[in-house]
């Protein structure tokens, strides 16, 4: 028996060869593959290269558009100002030939570049009433004298700085409810005495302050800081901070305007003088604050021109929203001052000396190298090269091991030449010698010449016998053999083949046991192919008991089956050969040991037979103890 790692043995030398070549086609396979994958990868990048230019001139023009469209607004604004509420982004600023100029939506410039021009040229007209009040610390006098002058009869700019001063003296002289009472007046009275500017402050705004400090109410102080937010009074940037601490204190409320507000009221007052006193009717600048940019752009003549101050983010925001394309606009100093730049990804730059932009725009592909398609082929060759992989090894294996069958067959093959011819030759040999003596007269006693009679006889028997086992075998194995089925009972087949043995085992010390009652067990069968597969199993058994040992036979009924039984004490077989030795040709390691003639197709013949009887044989066996081979067939029909 070879053990059954043996088979991948030989011939290494040609699996090496096949595995070779399928290993170097596979290679070159993959080889050949991953080259194309890299191509079309390029051809990819390529083509996303391509459409990234092409993007980039689509926005560059775009972006070009919106300038000159802003700038076009402008053009418009400065005939016919637009409704109110507009622009819906940053802030547009009218500049009137006076020095003066309206803000539009006027709520959003928290505070006013420059002071207010118009200074009220009145003040002379209270010298007298100051005099009074500061010099002489006459308040009575002052007091009447300021009340004259803001009687309605008078200008409101005199009115209003009359009221102002008055209800300043009438806190002096702490008749707060009288002074509460005036600075009412400058609240409740028309807008254009509240609008009045005292010492460069809006009277309604010193009032509503006042108020509020009188009052100690802090609804009140809440109110006001609420209409500083929403730019009610025209103030400049120290009033307004000023008014707004104070605003903040008495409310008991912290916390800075927001960001963006401010952001905007500083960006108008660092680019006003761009803004006011440039001379080219057309033009723009970015300004910084606080690390933000603004953009601001103008159209029309320094004494009647449209401005809009907008952060370039917004300026810009219908390209920034574009999904495939992410966009970022720079300025010279490398800030970027709109959008998000993509270091990382290869970008598209265009310059303003090519777009005529104030910046610098920088363009990547937003989602990056579509490189589904090329993963998805890249796996599609991994999984082709591990199938190939899997197909050599299961190839070198399949290929392994019908070599190694075909080698097998053509030992098996030749151990039956050999063991075939080695069972005729001592035979032979002794029908050879015996008939020369005999035939030259070399034996004088009669008793002598019946011994060697009998030996002739017996000898020739055996040749028989091996000669028709052999062609019996090769018509089984040829599928001629036809068998011709008749009741027969079990004890019948035993005890025929039991006597078969008699004189061969005569006189050897070896018996046969039989084991089973007549007439109870009638098996359907060819009886003469039948004692063939039982004579071989007693002759198994009997070559292997041990020397004076029986050998037993035991035919019985068993679970509806007919179970004939052959029992040895013999060497036994091991696990490893119990399938093995049905097969042709196959010689177990107990032959061996115990140097027993055999061709090795008993056992497959037994197999044979018995099938055609429509039943198993089965085997039990233990190693050192002993052997038992059952036939196992059904019950004949007419028992
Ligand atoms: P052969 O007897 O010519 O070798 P068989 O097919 O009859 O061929 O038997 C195959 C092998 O089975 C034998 O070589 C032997 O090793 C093993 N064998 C068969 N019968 C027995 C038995 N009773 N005890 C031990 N081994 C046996």
């Amino acid at each position: 028996m070879t053990p059954p790692r043996e088979w991948l043995k030989p011939p290494l030398s040609l699996l090496a060869l096949l595995f070779l070549v399928t290993f170097v086609s596979v290679s070159a396979l993959a080889w050949l593959g991953w080259k194309l994958l890299d191509q079309e990868r390029a051809v990819e990048a390529q083509r996303a290269q391509e459409g990234l230019e092409q993007a980039s001139d689509r926005i560059a023009a775009l972006a070009r558009g919106v300038l000159a469209e802003t700038g076009e607004r402008l053009g418009t604004w400065l005939i016919a100002p637009p409704a109110g509420g507009k622009p819906e982004d940053g802030l547009l600023l009218i500049l009137f030939g006076d020095g003066g100029f309206a803000a539009m939506p006027p709520q959003r410039l928290l505070y006013r570049p420059a002071a207010p021009l118009r200074l009220d040229d009145s003040a002379s007209i209270f010298a007298d009433g100051e005099t009074m009040e500061f010099q002489q610390k006459l308040p009575e006098r002052a007091m009447e004298a300021y009340r004259k002058l803001a009687l309605p009869n008078n200008s409101p700019e005199i009115r209003a700085g009359a009221l102002v001063r008055l209800a300043r003296v009438l806190r002096k002289v702490h008749r707060e409810q009288d002074a509460r009472a005036v600075y009412r007046q400058l609240t409740g009275g028309s807008a254009d005495l509240a609008a009045v500017r005292v010492g460069g402050v809006p009277a309604g705004l010193i009032a509503r302050h006042a108020i509020c400090e009188l009052s100690r109410d802090r609804s009140c102080a809440r109110q006001l800081r609420q209409d500083l937010l929403r730019a009610r009074w025209p103030v400049t940037r120290d009033q307004f901070a000023y008014y707004w601490s104070e605003a903040s204190h008495l409310s008991g409320e912290t916390g800075a305007p927001p960001a963006n507000t401010s952001a905007l009221a500083e960006a108008v007052e660092q680019s006003w003088t761009a803004i006011h006193s440039a001379q080219s009717p057309r033009g723009q600048t970015t300004v910084w604050v606080a690390d933000r940019p603004w953009f601001v752009i103008w159209r029309g003549a320094p004494n009647h021109r449209t401005a809009l101050v907008i952060t370039p983010e917004s300026l810009l925001k219908p390209l920034l929203a574009g999904s495939d394309v992410s966009l970022a606009a720079v300025d010279g100093e490398g800030r970027v001052v709109a959008g998000r730049r993509n270091s990382t990804a290869h970008a598209v730059v265009r310059t303003p000396a090519e777009t005529h932009l104030p910046w610098t725009l920088y363009m990547t592909s937003a989602q990056g190298l579509n490189e589904t398609g090329v993963i998805g082929r890249q796996r599609f060759l991994l999984l082709a090269m591990a199938l190939m992989v899997v197909f050599l090894i299961a190839g070198a294996y399949f290929i392994a091991r019908a070599i190694r069958g075909d080698l097998a067959v053509a030992r098996m093959q030749s151990d039956f030449v050999s063991a075939v011819s080695h069972e005729f030759r001592s035979p032979l040999t002794s029908i050879r010698q015996l008939s020369e003596l005999l035939a030259l007269g070399r034996v004088p006693s009669e008793d002598r010449r019946r011994v060697y009679y009998e030996t002739l006889v017996r000898e020739t028997t055996r040749l028989q016998s091996l000669v028709e086992a052999l062609l019996n075998f090769g018509r089984m194995e040829a599928g001629v053999r036809r068998y011709r089925f008749e009741p027969l009972d079990a004890a019948v087949l035993v005890s025929r083949v039991a006597a078969e043995f008699e004189p061969r085992i005569a006189g050897s010390g070896r018996r046969i046991e039989l084991d089973g009652s007549a007439g109870s067990c009638t098996i359907d069968a060819d009886p003469e192919a039948l004692s063939v597969a039982l004579r071989n199993l007693v002759d198994n058994a009997l070559k292997y008991a041990p020397d004076g040992d029986a050998v037993r036979v035991k035919w019985g009924v068993e679970d509806s089956r007919v179970a004939i039984r052959v029992r040895d004490r013999g060497p036994g077989i091991p696990d490893s050969e119990r399938r093995a030795i049905f097969r042709r040709f196959v010689r177990g390691s107990a032959a061996e040991a115990a140097n027993v003639k055999g061709s090795g197709v008993g056992l497959a013949m037994v197999r044979h037979i018995v099938a055609a009887h429509g039943g198993d044989v089965v085997l039990e066996s233990e190693l050192g103890t002993g052997s038992e081979f059952t036939i196992l067939l059904p019950l004949g029909e007419n028992r």
